[in-house]
């Protein structure tokens, strides 16, 4: 962080719980002068805000309209250029199916200096919080993090690969997914959990098999995990009390 003015900084805030975002990343957001947050960003991040700085709410979850990217992308131009020091918060990390490196490529063609701030992402993160460590070594010799949103992506491939399968984006594709994974050879046995909202309160989860897999009831944001890593799954009673509220208090603004 070594210049305040005339900068971005791309920054990831983690999987939800505003605990998780980083020191480093809560610095930055404390020198900025405008933030531009993301729906998924948990509004608690925002504590660490200056109280005078300017809140922009970009993005909406998939399927909603959302803010163009190239507007997003113009007003972090427009902010930089004035020499202000903006903060560009994003869920999770800001590489993981986050558009943050078309966001670095776009300021770095106008000459911008960015400075990006890695962030918690959700595909580890949140199978953590319910104890499923993705690449436990009894378990699985990897983890592939993809994205179920395309059409582009070789399931019957994926079914034979032998990592942990950690789907972003899964729900609304779920039925073909299973499918997918299921012509490609995989037992339908295999353990799979869906966790919707996780590391927040209102954190739900279905733990079950492949086979069984349905979307049904369950709502994005949500990490699809499928692999052996989930019979590690433990219920979430043990977990640290209050990390749910914002280290800075009297934040109005809650996870
Ligand atoms: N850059 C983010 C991912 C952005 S894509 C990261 O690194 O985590 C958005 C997708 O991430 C959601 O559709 C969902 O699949 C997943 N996701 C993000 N936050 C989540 C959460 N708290 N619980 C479950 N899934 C989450």
């Amino acid at each position: 962080m070594s210049q305040a003015r005339g900068k971005v900084f791309l920054i990831g805030a983690g999987p939800g719980d505003p605990e998780l975002m980083t020191l480093k990343a809560a610095r930055a957001l404390q020198l900025a002068d405008v933030v531009l947050i993301d729906d998924l960003v948990s509004r608690g991040c925002l504590a660490h805000a200056r109280s005078d700085a300017r809140i922009i709410e970009v993005g909406k979850r998939g399927g909603c309209r959302s803010t163009p990217q190239a507007f997003i992308e113009k007003l972090l131009v427009l902010y930089a250029r004035e020499g202000r020091a903006v903060a560009r918060l994003k869920g999770g990390d800001p590489f993981v199916f986050g558009r943050g490196g078309e966001e670095v490529e776009a300021l770095r063609a106008h000459g911008i200096e960015v400075e990006v701030i890695p962030g918690v992402t959700a595909g580890i993160a949140v199978p953590a919080s319910l104890g499923i460590p993705v690449t436990h070594r009894k378990a699985t010799h990897g983890v592939t993090f993809v994205t179920g949103h395309g059409a582009e992506v070789d399931w019957r491939a994926l079914a034979r690969c032998g990592t942990t399968l950690v789907i972003y984006m899964g729900l609304r594709n779920l039925a073909a997914i299973v499918a997918g994974l299921s012509a490609g050879g995989m037992d339908p046995r295999t353990p799979a959990c869906i966790i919707e909202n996780g590391t927040l309160r209102t954190q739900r989860q279905v733990v079950t098999t492949l086979g069984r897999l349905s979307a049904d009831g369950m709502q994005a944001p949500a990490i699809v995990v499928v692999g052996d890593v989930v019979r590690y799954a433990t219920p979430r009673s043990s977990r640290v009390r209050g990390s749910h509220d914002p280290l800075v208090r009297g934040s109005k603004r809650a996870a």
